[in-house]
C-alpha cells in the first residue's frame, strides 16, 4: 500500500515572549493512499498545529512531511499552493470560504480551476447533496458557521482532493447535520477513494476511522488501528 502521508520526527515551537514554546516534538506516523485516520488529544495537545503542518499550511522547524510523495520543506509558498490545489482538501474552522464568492462560487472554484465545463451546474448539485439548495446565493457571512461547514465540504466534493484534511469537522454542528457531515465525509472516502485526516474530540467520530494517533503534550501517546 501507498503512503499517502509521512510525518518523520516532526517538531514545532514557537517564541512566546523571550521563552520558546515546543508545541510538537518527535512526532513520527505514515497513513496509507486511502486510509481513513483520525488525530484525537487534549485541547492544546498540538493537533491543529499538526493538522496544519501535515496540509503544507505552515513550515515544520524539526523533521520531515512528505505529502504525496513530496517533501514539503523542499518547496517554496508558491509550490505549496499549488500541491494543496490539485491534491488537498481542507474543511478547517479558520481556512474556510472565501468572503467575497456565494456559496456556490466557492464550490465552483475548484472545477473552474481544473477546467471543468458547466462548473456552476456542478457546484448546484454538490450544495443540494449537502443539503443547502436554497442557499446557493448567500455569502459566506450570511451563513451559519454550520452551514459554512457544509459549503467546505462540498467545495471539498467538487475538487475531489487525494486527501482531505478536516479540523473539528463537526465541531460546530447540531448532532443531525454533524451526522450528516460524517456520512458525506466517509462516502468522499468510499466513492473517490480520498485519504481523510480528521482532528476530532468526538470519539465516536474518531472510532468510525481505521486509525487514531493519540496526542498529548505535543507527544504521540499511542497510535490504534482499529480494523485489523
Ligand atoms: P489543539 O488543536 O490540540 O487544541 P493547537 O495545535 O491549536 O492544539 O495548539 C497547541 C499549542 O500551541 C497551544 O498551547 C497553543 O496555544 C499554541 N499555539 C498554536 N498556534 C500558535 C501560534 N501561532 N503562536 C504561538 N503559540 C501557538
Amino acid at each position: 500500500m501507498s503512503k499517502i502521508l509521512n510525518v518523520t520526527q516532526l517538531g514545532k515551537t514557537y517564541a512566546s515572549g523571550n521563552k520558546t514554546l515546543t508545541v510538537l516534538e518527535d512526532v513520527s506516523f505514515s497513513i496509507d493512499t486511502g486510509e481513513t485516520f483520525a488525530i484525537v488529544g487534549p485541547s492544546g495537545s498540538g493537533k491543529t498545529t499538526l493538522l496544519g503542518l501535515c496540509a503544507g499550511l505552515d513550515q515544520t522547524d524539526q523533521g520531515t512531511v512528505h505529502l504525496c510523495g513530496v517533501a514539503l520543506n523542499e518547496l517554496n509558498e508558491d509550490e505549496r499552493a499549488l500541491l494543496r490545489n490539485r491534491e488537498v482538501g481542507f474543511i478547517f474552522q479558520n481556512f474556510q470560504l472565501l468572503p467575497t464568492l456565494t456559496a456556490l462560487e466557492n464550490v465552483a472554484v475548484p472545477l473552474e480551476l481544473q477546467g471543468q465545463k458547466n462548473t456552476h451546474g456542478i457546484a448546484a448539485e454538490l450544495l443540494e447533496k449537502v443539503g443547502l439548495q436554497d442557499r446557493k446565493h448567500h455569502y459566506p457571512s450570511q451563513l451559519s458557521g454550520g452551514e459554512q461547514q457544509r459549503v467546505a465540504l462540498a467545495r471539498a466534493f467538487s475538487s475531489t482532493p487525494s486527501i482531505l484534511f478536516a479540523d473539528e469537522p463537526t465541531g460546530n454542528l447540531d448532532s443531525e447535520t454533524g451526522q450528516k457531515v460524517v456520512e458525506l465525509l466517509f462516502d468522499l472516502n468510499k466513492e473517490a477513494g480520498t485519504t481523510l485526516v480528521i482532528v476530532t474530540h468526538d470519539m465516536e467520530l474518531a472510532q468510525k476511522t481505521q486509525r487514531i494517533l493519540k496526542l498529548k503534550g505535543g507527544k504521540v501517546v499511542t497510535e490504534e488501528n482499529q480494523k485489523l
